[in-house]
């Protein structure tokens, strides 16, 4: 499974790298969230869709 945040939709509310900070990090420069690893490690993929399904910006896209 495939992680990414869509840095134009990210508004940086932080929710994401709370509940999983394994799998996601901001940025200093911008306050927005990226992924830590592109490939989400093996037993996180719960985590991964969790966190999808409860970004206000549905920003977080899952391949
Ligand atoms: S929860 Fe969504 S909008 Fe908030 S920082 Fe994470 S990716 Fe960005």
């Amino acid at each position: 499974m495939k992680v990414r945040v869509d840095p134009e939709v990210c508004q940086g509310h932080t929710l994401c790298a709370m509940n999983a900070p394994d799998l996601f990090a901001l940025r200093d420069e911008d306050g927005h969230a990226y992924a830590v690893d592109e490939e989400v490690p093996a037993g996180k993929e719960d985590l991964a869709r969790d966190a999808a399904r409860t970004c206000p910006e549905q920003a977080i896209v899952l391949s």
